[in-house]
């Protein structure tokens, strides 16, 4: 594929999605797609002032769409579902060129976009609080759920738009405006949901307001203006841990809310009693699935000492199997790395492993397409210790193996490392799962049972312990940080009884 020939397809993409390039001035914003390492846009970067700017129109939406009815607020969400129906296929490829996805995962993520929005309908008519017992003769005291302000969303190049819908949808029918500050490697995918959010505000009407929602492009620092502004009542911060420890006592410090959604060492445990031909295509998906850049990616494996002579071998030959390409051109199952920083954490990671005894398998860099491109075989280390680049997390497809024979143990190691987002056990022991889903096992957000880390449902609550930030959202009740909550107390009495019968008679 050629670099003019992608310049091509991005814009006609682009203008399928009803979105304009407009060109960047000179030291803009370069967007470079993984699939050749090559240029296919130029947008300009919006300061500081313009993101003020951006604050300022989104929080006189906010006066306007908090009186909109919530089930009204919820038509807009469906009117914005079938826009994303119509423009599935245009969205998934502009995911596939600016984050090198494979179709299938590139649609995926748009179709994650569309089962948000339909869950966001349901919940419009679903926005309960509690009736509560009080203590007080002819009172009754109950919770009400607010629209909470403007909400920042600022999202990662892995997930160039899933992660923007699940906090937008349920911001949008919540009550609340949202600005959205897109990753700078993935602004593309991000101006083009924004047109197509557009189309649905165009059919609901004037009852939406202007500014409801806004896309901010630039990098670390536009995001800053945002998360430094006190009329961002929340911000939803998508990324690295690196990035968490910034954003998180910044919006602390003003008393804002965050919500975290930052990196994780996922790990699997492999069992004696596993469905070693199931668990293997369920690791194959988790560690080498989006070429390792998933925040579930499998990073770490333990395999109990009786079948590692079984899954190895069995991993060994899925690691020098698997397809490698641009996946826009072939059916490659490892699509590109996003860039040649990625490349040279990998390489660093590798060395140091080998350092430490790990024997590593496959992991070397494929030609495809020019030379800026950056294309590697996922690779599978044995380690013999948990230990150095295995705690952390290198954003990368390796495989991290270890040995363990008591599942104690095996938990033990699985706990001790900064990430907790996500993790599996295959086994089909029923003492062996429960004990990995109870209070002494898994310490992460997700805890799954015979299926990968990854992939995971817009149903549940989506996020992660310790270093993965603690925020949840998506499905469950992760709708209440985009709100605040009153307890009224209504007297319809005649009398005054104060709580805990205190006395106050004048
Ligand atoms: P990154 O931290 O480099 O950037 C993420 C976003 O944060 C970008 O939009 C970036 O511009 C912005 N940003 C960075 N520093 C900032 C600052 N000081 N103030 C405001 N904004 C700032 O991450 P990345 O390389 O784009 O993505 C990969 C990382 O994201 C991995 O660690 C991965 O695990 C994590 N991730 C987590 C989840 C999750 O839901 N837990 C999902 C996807 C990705």
């Amino acid at each position: 594929m050629t670099t003019p020939d992608l310049r091509q397809i991005t814009s006609e993409t682009m203008a399928a999605c009803g979105a304009t390039i407009a060109p960047g001035a000179e030291g803009g914003l370069e967007v470079v797609s993984p699939l050749t390492g090559q240029p296919v846009a130029r947008l300009a970067v919006q300061d500081a002032a313009a993101a003020a700017a951006m604050v300022d129109r989104a929080q006189a939406a906010f006066r306007a769409w908090r009186m909109v009815p919530a089930p009204r607020r919820g038509e807009l969400v469906r009117l914005f579902g079938e826009e994303l129906r119509r423009a599935k296929a245009d969205l998934g490829r502009m995911v596939s060129i600016e984050a090198g996805k494979s179709p299938s995962e590139g649609l995926g993520e748009v179709q994650e976009m569309i089962d948000i929005c339909d869950f966001a309908v349901g919940l419009s008519r679903q926005l309960y609080g509690l009736t509560i017992a009080t203590e007080r003769p002819g009172h009754r005291m109950m919770e009400t759920w607010h629209p909470l302000g403007v909400v920042g969303i600022i999202t990662a190049f892995n997930f160039p738009c899933a992660p923007w819908c699940w906090n937008a949808a349920l911001a949008l029918v919540c009550g609340d405006p949202v600005i959205w500050k897109p990753s700078e490697k993935t602004p593309l995918t991000a101006l083009a949901c924004q047109a197509v959010l557009e189309r649905a505000v165009a059919r609901f009407g004037a009852e939406a307001p202007e500014g409801l929602s806004q896309v901010l492009v630039g990098g670390p620092e536009t995001g800053e203006a945002l998360v430094d502004s006190d009329k961002v009542a929340l911000i939803s911060a998508t990324g690295s841990t690196r990035m968490g420890r910034i954003v998180g006592p910044k919006v602390a410090a003003r008393f804002g809310r965050c919500i975290l959604e930052l990196g994780g060492n996922n790990a699997g445990i492999v069992c004696p009693s596993a469905d070693m031909d199931m668990a293997l295509r369920a690791i194959a998906f988790g560690a080498m699935g989006t070429a390792g850049q998933r925040c579930t990616t499998m990073r770490r494996l333990f395999v109990h000492d009786s079948v590692y002579d079984r899954i190895v071998p069995a991993l060994k030959t899925a690691y020098s199997s698997v397809t490698v390409g641009n996946p826009l051109e072939t059916a490659a199952l490892v699509g590109p790395l996003i860039d040649r920083a990625a490349l040279d954490a990998m390489a660093a990671a590798l060395e140091e492993a080998s350092a430490l005894g790990g024997i590593v398998h496959e992991g070397g860099r494929v030609a495809v397409g020019p030379e800026t491109s950056v294309y590697v075989r996922p690779a599978l280390v044995e380690m013999p210790v948990h230990d150095g680049p295995v705690l952390r997390e290198t954003f990368a497809p390796i495989l991290y193996v270890m040995r363990y024979t008591d599942l104690d143990e095996a938990i033990e190691m699985h706990n001790a490392v900064g990430g907790g987002l996500s993790s599996a056990i295959f086994t089909t022991d029923l003492r062996e799962m429960e004990t990995f889903l109870s209070a002494r096992g898994s310490d992460c957000g997700i805890a799954n049972v015979n299926i990968g880390t990854s992939g995971a449902e817009i149903g549940g609550a989506f996020g992660g312990e310790k270093e993965t930030g603690g925020g949840r959202e998506s499905g469950s009740d992760a709708w209440r940080a985009y709100m605040r909550r009153a307890t009224n107390t209504v007297n319809y009495s005649r009398e005054l009884p104060l709580a805990q019968g205190v006395v106050f008679d004048i």
